[in-house]
């Protein structure tokens, strides 16, 4: 369906805010829309002043869930390179593979969530008092990057410098961005343009600038916030331009079948430094570098799980197929 709407909306076909109208009311009487929709009744009433029991509603495809995060084990959720850090949940990678299915997440968080927490608190008292030492240097050079943001004016090292930005109007052309270029289907011009436009941004980004003080100040936090949206864009857009197949939530039109050489590999993201100077976690400064990784095959246990007719079945059954 979100393809479809995307399909729409690409060929001009859309609402007036970029969506379709969606119209329950010419499907099912009032008081059944009512009874079987109470909350989107009540929602779109109470928000936008519409009676979906009456009129049509203006819809949208949204992102649902990011299908990659930081590279964990399986069994301990212990982050691959950063001892001592552990990740379950949203943000983490691996867990489900092409697609998160309707509901997944949910006891995705409960076992990997318990994981993390018991190896965490593992590694901790594993440590017996030999705690890393966190270098003062690094501390400073942190907080003085973090504090830029109220001093973007005198920002002059960059070749490109030019005034102060404004974080939020960053935000909503980072936003436009990828919602137009590496949406649901995706083209290889358009993420070309995408990672030119991600480029420029971050360039941009160097000089965000905000007022105010350090207090309660939404406009400093999400200009903190812009380098890592920035740098996960760009995995984003690196990685779906190298994957020349679709699957899952992944959909390319130049590229519109499943394709097997694909089926055991994932591509991971890190930044570097090109320069060798700098450490490699500046997320300023840095490079993405994008690396294949092949995964084990599933073991045959598991594999025998799915039979296919079997598991729509059972999904049918449950409700649950999507
Ligand atoms: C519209 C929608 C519908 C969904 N429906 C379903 C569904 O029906 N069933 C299902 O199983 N899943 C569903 N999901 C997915 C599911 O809700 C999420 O995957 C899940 O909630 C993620 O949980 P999490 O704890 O990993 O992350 P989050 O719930 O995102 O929690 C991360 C927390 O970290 C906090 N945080 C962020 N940065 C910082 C920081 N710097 N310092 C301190 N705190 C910070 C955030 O405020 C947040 O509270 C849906 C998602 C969406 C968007």
């Amino acid at each position: 369906m979100a393809r479809a709407i995307n399909a729409e909306v690409k060929e001009g076909r859309g609402s007036p805010h970029g969506g379709v109208f969606l119209d329950v009311s010419t499907r099912m009487p009032a008081e059944v829309i009512k009874r079987r929709l109470p909350s989107m009744y009540h929602q779109f009433k109470e928000l936008a002043d519409v009676d979906i029991t009456a009129e049509a509603m203006e819809v949208g495809p949204t992102c649902h869930y990011v299908m990659g995060g930081i590279a964990v084990e399986s069994d301990t959720a212990a982050a691959r390179g950063v001892p001592g850090l552990y990740a379950a949940g949203e943000v983490a990678g691996g867990m489900h593979g092409s697609n998160r299915l309707g509901g997944n997440s949910l006891s995705d968080l409960l076992v990997f969530g318990r994981r993390a927490g018991w190896h965490a608190a593992e590694y901790a008292a594993g440590l017996a008092g030999a705690r890393p030492v966190v270098d003062d240097s690094l501390i400073d050079s942190a907080a003085a990057e973090a504090l830029r943001p109220f001093s973007a004016e005198a920002e002059i090292e960059e070749p490109a410098g030019g005034p102060p930005e404004n974080p939020y109007t960053l935000h909503q052309e980072l936003q436009q961005t990828m919602n137009d270029l590496v949406g649901i289907i995706r083209r290889e011009t358009e993420m070309k343009q995408a990672l030119e436009k991600l480029a420029e941004l971050r360039v941009r980004a160097r000089r965000a600038g905000v007022e105010g003080h350090r207090q309660f100040n939404p406009g400093w936090h999400l200009a903190l916030d812009l380098r890592n949206m920035l740098l996960v864009s760009e995995c984003v857009a690196r990685a779906a331009l190298e994957r020349t197949e679709s699957r899952g939530g992944h959909t390319r039109e130049d590229h519109p079948s499943m394709d097997r050489k694909w089926r055991p590999v994932n591509l991971l993201c890190a930044l570097t430094d090109p320069t060798g100077g700098l450490a490699a976690t500046d997320p300023v400064r840095g490079q993405i570098t994008l690396t294949r990784e092949t995964t084990e095959p599933v073991r045959a246990d598991l594999l025998a799980l799915f039979d296919k007719e079997e598991l729509v079945k059972y999904l049918a059954e449950e409700e649950l197929y999507e």
